[in-house]
């Protein structure tokens, strides 16, 4: 895992759970809202005896609230959001053609039009707002053929005053984003740092604990069986008397790219330790991952640290486990430390 997902994993992790959220909550209280205040408006006009109108208002009270239902069910799909937009372009469209009551339903365009910006959002809410302004001044300037009856300067006067109203609706949607935008990216830089080791850059300890391993049991299909790989360098503590800590520091950078390079994009590489790394393979068997922990061993058999008149050969010793379902998660790192242990008494570089 390079830095690029690692930033991706946080970003699906933890901070884009907040903004779908954010948004279907949205959604929900709109509609829940919105479907309510429509039906009571129905009742109303049904008492009065405005049987069109009280027909309109209840079909779009439905509309709203099978929409909301459904984005119930269907938690993933973006889909209702465009659907619950093109509803509220239809609605302003009656609202417009029928003039609602005694003519004065277009006071009702303004919040109307304020919830398809929320809703859809900027980049959409664009082709949405214009189409539904198009349509709505169509019907204004063809009132022949409409039921409603507005006066010339009310229409003009109307169509000036929602202009203002969108651009400024607009102006707070674009800024509010790019604010939003850029403290996510702060956030987001934050989590990266919080969650690396600022030598070798590779995830750390505190990577594992609080969002992987959460991720896999949240999804456990994706990542059990779970093969853990503890590494320890051999004899690392000589590096640092005999060359200084700066070569150390080297090494275990040049050991962390090594890893980084052997494994595939699900798997992990951190550093959990001092000279320490632990390598999870999710989807996969202890006999493969004792084969996958073999290949590094001799990679780093084979790859000695070389410069100026430096040549000292590295080598590493491995403890492998694997869990097959999360409540063998710290069992399974547990044995693959005792592997470790048992490896290191058999002599070193190997692999137990
Ligand atoms: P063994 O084969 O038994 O693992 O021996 P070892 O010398 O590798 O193990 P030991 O635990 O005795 O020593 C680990 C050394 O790693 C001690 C510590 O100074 C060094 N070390 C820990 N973190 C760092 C680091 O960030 N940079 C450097 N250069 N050295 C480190
Ligand atoms: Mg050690
Ligand atoms: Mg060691």
């Amino acid at each position: 895992m390079d830095s690029a997902s690692l930033r991706e994993f946080l970003e699906n992790t933890h901070l884009n759970n907040a903004e779908a959220k954010r948004r279907r909550l949205t959604l929900y209280f709109i509609s829940y809202i919105g479907g309510f205040i429509m039906a009571a408006l129905a009742v109303q006009n049904l008492a009065r005896g405005d049987h069109y109108l009280a027909f309109w208002l209840g079909f779009f009270s439905f509309s709203v609230f099978a929409n909301a239902a459904l984005s119930h069910i269907f938690k993933n799909s973006n889909i209702f959001y465009y659907i619950a937009g093109f509803v509220v372009a239809v609605m302003v469209a009656v609202i417009t053609i029928t003039g609602g009551y005694n003519n004065t339903g277009l006071h009702f365009v303004y919040p109307i039009i304020l919830i398809q910006i929320i809703i859809v959002r900027f980049r959409a809410a664009i082709f949405y707002v214009t189409g539904t302004v198009v349509v709505v001044a169509f019907i204004v300037y063809n009132q022949e053929s409409i039921p409603a009856n507005y006066r010339g300067e009310d229409v003009s006067r109307f169509l000036i005053a929602l202009g203002c109203f969108i651009v400024v609706a607009f102006i707070s949607e674009y800024f509010w984003h790019k604010s939003r935008k850029e403290m996510m990216t702060d956030n987001l830089e934050k989590l990266r740092q919080a969650n690396s080791d600022p030598l070798t850059k590779v995830p750390n300890r505190r990577f594992l604990e609080s969002v992987y391993f959460e991720r896999a049991m949240k999804n456990p299909a994706d990542y059990f069986p779970l093969s853990v790989v503890v590494v320890d360098i051999d004899y690392f503590k000589k590096i640092n008397d005999n060359y200084g800590h700066d070569v150390g520091d080297k090494v275990l950078i040049k050991l962390a790219t090594l890893m980084k390079k052997a494994i595939r994009s699900t798997d992990v590489v951190s550093r959990t330790g001092g000279e320490e790394f632990l390598i999870l393979y999710p989807k996969t068997s202890l006999s493969v991952a004792v084969k996958l922990a073999e290949k590094i061993r001799v990679e780093i058999e084979k790859s000695p640290y070389t410069e100026g008149d430096i040549h000292h050969s590295i080598t590493a010793s491995f403890g492998v486990a694997t869990a097959l379902t999360d409540i063998n998660i710290n069992a399974a790192i547990k044995l693959a430390d005792e592997h470790l242990y048992e490896a290191k008494g058999a002599g070193r570089n190997r692999v137990m």
